[in-house]
This record gives structure tokens, C-alpha cells and sequence, in this order.
């Protein structure tokens, strides 16, 4: 299904105004006068706000390009009411150590956290010294735990999730339980099982998707969304494992439209391919995520309901 709604037409104003209503009132149903009441405000009761990007790959093929466009993000998101940034992996190509530091130099510029996963293209000792020493760590912000950890491999385009990793993410769901927290937990590779007209690339059952999702299925009052990287096709995802959500999200460097919702793929795939990131706004009872091409409005959006209370 798209959701795209009327903002090509319309102009991104539309959608923010819709963003500020839908936040203004918290988890309380609002009123359609008391939604135009709060589309001028502040965005200080606006929910939380943050921005996901991912799979920038500098230096593929030796092109300045990657580079530029992450350049380009950080200049707007440094300008944008988000909180802070997640970046789901794939931060240089093929293992490139000379990129890293040009990596940092333009994350300076953003002013705000971000924090960042190893993709298949950053081998764990690279992500280690220059990165963060370990790729499995979470925060918490505004009532919701952040869980993040490492789950590709540099020889391979599936996933994998070791038992002391299924061990830390249960003891982070049991954290989260215990404080009244949701979590959403980042990842690179997906877990959903996929296969063509989809990438075929996920944590197989003998990998670790089994154990993941068994405390998916555990925790489900308290997982509210996982979100993944490394397909490049845009903003992809399914509800079969609903109540949470797992979505996958575009990259910034490039992104294919392999036509899978012509082709009746299971979940879905919104309409939009350009390089590009996503704003995601988290209410009492919704998460708006908006995608962002470069240099360019909103042009996309797909509104997801969350368990009430999910955000305070
Ligand atoms: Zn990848």
C-alpha cells in the first residue's frame, strides 16, 4: 500500500502540518479545531523527533559523490528539530579505512547525536577504532530504549546474531519492561525472511532469526519497531509480526525500485528512490516516518501505529 497522500501535490507544508497536528495532542485523540490550533506551535511538545539514514558507502568507486550527498544530509539535518540522528550501517564501501576520518570531519558539522552501526561493508576492528569500540549498545530518550547492535558480516549479505548478542537483547527487553519503556531495536542486515523479487538477504532461522524472534514474541507489548538497512530500495516493510513493525530504510546514496509491490511482494514499498533519509516522529500512539530525498521535500510518508504511551 502507498502512502504517499497528497504532499507531492500540495507541497511538504501539508504533511508538517499534518506531523504538528497529529503530535500537538499527545496520546489524546484531538479534535480537528484543536489540531489547527496547534500547527503553528513550537515543536517543544512535538513528540520526539529523530532522523534516519543510512548506507552512505563513501568511497564507492572511488567517487567523491558518497561523500558530497552525506555532506548534503548533515547540512540539513543540523538545521532540522531532530533530536539526534541513527545511522544503520554501511558508513564506507567495501572497508575503505581512509573514509572514516572523512566521514567524522562532515558528522562534526551536525551538531546533535548520532549514533551508528557496522554494516557489511565496515569490518568490526574498522568500526571498532574508529567508530565506537563495541557495535552492540543502546539509550534511552524520552521513554524509549534504543537497542542497536552488529548483525552483518564482511564475507557475507545475510545476517547473523550470535547467542550473547540474543542474551544482551533480552536483558535490554527486561530493562525496558522493568522502566515501562518501549524499544526499537537497530539493526543493518534484515530479519524478515524475504526472497526475489527481494534482495533474499536476512538472518536465516540457523543464524540467529529464531532466538530474535522468540523474544520478539516475548516482548511484544514492549518492541514497538525494528529498523534495518542495506537493501536500497527505498522505505520497505512488513507487519506480519505485528504489533511490531520492521521496517527498512533507504539509503543515502543510492536506491532501486525493484517494482515489488507490482509484483505483489509480501508488506510494502513506498514510492519514492531518490538518495535520501527519513524523519521519523514518534506521538503517544503513532510513528510518522517521512522520507526525505536530498535537496528535496518530503515526499513520501507511512504512518504506523504504536501501542499507546509509546513515547512521553
Ligand atoms: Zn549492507
Amino acid at each position: 500500500m502507498f502512502e504517499t497522500e497528497d504532499n507531492q501535490r500540495a507541497g511538504v507544508k501539508v504533511s508538517r502540518r499534518r506531523a504538528m497536528a497529529a503530535l500537538g495532542g499527545g496520546a489524546v485523540a484531538m479534535t480537528a479545531a484543536s489540531a489547527v490550533a496547534a500547527v503553528d506551535n513550537d515543536n517543544d511538545e512535538a513528540g520526539l523527533q529523530f532522523a534516519i539514514v543510512s548506507d552512505t558507502h563513501l568511497g564507492r568507486n572511488d567517487s567523491k559523490t558518497p561523500a558530497r550527498q552525506w555532506r548534503q544530509a548533515v547540512e540539513e539535518l543540523a538545521a532540522m528539530p531532530v533530536d539526534f540522528v541513527l545511522h544503520l550501517g554501511d558508513i564506507v564501501d567495501r572497508g575503505r579505512e581512509e573514509q572514516y576520518p572523512i566521514y567524522k570531519e562532515i558528522r562534526d558539522g551536525l551538531g546533535k547525536p548520532i549514533y551508528e552501526i557496522p554494516g557489511n561493508h565496515d569490518p568490526a576492528n574498522l568500526f571498532a577504532k574508529h567508530i565506537r569500540k563495541t557495535g552492540d549498545m543502546s539509550f534511552v530518550h524520552r521513554g524509549i530504549r534504543f537497542v542497536l547492535f552488529g548483525n552483518a558480516r564482511s564475507d557475507s549479505h545475510d545476517g547473523f546474531i550470535a547467542g550473547r548478542q540474543l542474551e544482551w537483547i533480552e536483558a535490554e527487553c527486561a530493562a525496558a519492561a522493568k522502566a515501562q519503556q518501549q524499544v526499537i531495536i537497530c539493526t543493518h542486515v534484515p530479519t524478515h525472511t524475504n526472497r526475489p523479487p527481494d534482495r533474499a538477504w536476512y538472518v536465516k532461522p540457523a543464524n540467529g532469526q529464531t532466538g530474535f524472534y522468540e523474544i520478539m514474541r516475548r516482548h511484544e507489548s514492549r518492541i514497538a519497531a525494528v529498523f534495518q538497512g542495506h537493501f536500497h530500495n527505498g522505505i520497505r516493510g512488513w507487519d506480519d509480526h505485528a504489533p511490531a513493525h520492521e521496517v527498512i530504510f533507504p539509503s543515502l546514496l543510492y536506491n532501486r525500485d525493484r517494482a515489488l509491490e507490482a509484483k505483489k511482494a509480501p508488506g510494502y514499498n513506498l514510492d519514492e528512490f531518490r538518495p535520501g533519509y527519513v524523519l521519523a516522529t514518534i506521538s503517544g500512539s503513532e510513528l510518522l516516518l517521512r522520507y526525505k530525498p536530498l535537496g528535496a521535500e518530503v515526499a513520501a510518508e507511512k504512518r504506523l501505529a504504536l501501542p499507546s504511551g509509546a513515547a512521553n
